[in-house]
């Protein structure tokens, strides 16, 4: 089975920026998206905010095992609808990776469902990252820490829930640290919150950041068959309750009444 991976970018730091530019010249999708496809089992292809429904039709996600999300400066241009659709995406079964910026992108915010925050300093600082969890799939391949010399800072506190794991803390030149890889479960998705990838440093070169994408898109494919209709709220009939029952007691809805939502 190959695992069906799209890597959305919102792709306007390249448009913009000559450092950016000069980094990622087929952009930061397209330099995640050539690690992915040298990956056995992976097929990876890229959306970005520039297309039609940003590239993620709900045809499109329907065919998306794994969804990674970079985004930065363009976040409100995202449209509502999209946005929903892809929590709607995670619930029902699709993996979700959110990378480095994408904390406070519409996607990750609704699936949080806390305000993301956390603190930052854009100084070039140098970055080591140590594994928390040895035996996690996300850190398959890699040793104890390694270092990124150039990173942006993100502190703690990071305004997100307790995670089911941290797999990476990060620790920053200047003193601060930061819960950097973190997993949850939202409905049926896998969702993986991974910080490194500031667009001014070449982080997506990296041969380990490159193995922890991989890994992650492994570990959040749900195999099994998506959930249809994932947001369904029925309204059960009397006689179809599991056990025989009468109504009792005075009634707000009327029979086959679709309730309020
Ligand atoms: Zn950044």
């Amino acid at each position: 089975m190959t695992i069906r991976a799209v890597i959305w970018n919102e792709n306007v730091h390249e448009q913009e920026n000559e450092i950016v530019a000069e980094l990622y010249p087929a952009g930061i999708h397209g330099v995640i998206a050539d690690a992915l496809n040298a990956t056995d089992g992976v097929s990876a292809t890229t959306a970005t905010l520039q297309e039609p429904e940003h590239g993620l039709s709900a045809a499109r996600l329907a065919e998306t095992d794994v969804l990674l999300w970079w985004g930065h400066a363009a976040h409100s241009d995202v449209s509502d609808a999209v946005a929903a659709r892809v929590a709607e995406a995670v619930w029902s079964g699709m993996g979700f990776i959110a990378l480095h910026s994408a904390h406070f992108s519409k996607p990750f915010k609704a699936l949080m469902g806390t305000a993301c925050n956390l603190t930052w300093r854009e100084a070039g600082e140098r970055e080591r990252i140590w594994l928390t969890s040895r035996n996690h799939p996300i850190a398959a391949g890699l040793p104890d820490h390694f270092t990124l010399e150039n990173e942006e800072m993100y502190g703690e506190p990071f305004g997100v829930p307790e995670p089911l794991e941290t797999v990476f803390i990060s620790w920053f030149q200047g003193g601060e640290v930061f819960r950097s890889g973190l997993t949850y479960k939202r409905g049926a998705g896998n969702l993986f919150y991974f910080r490194p990838g500031h667009e001014t440093y070449p982080t997506y070169h990296d041969p380990n950041i490159q193995c922890v994408l991989r890994n992650a898109v492994l570990w959040a494919h749900n195999p099994a068959r998506r959930i249809a209709d994932v947001t369904d709220a029925p309204n059960v009939p009397i006689d179809a309750a599991p056990e025989p029952i009468e109504a009792r007691g005075r009634r707000l809805h009327r029979d086959g009444e679709a309730g309020f939502r």
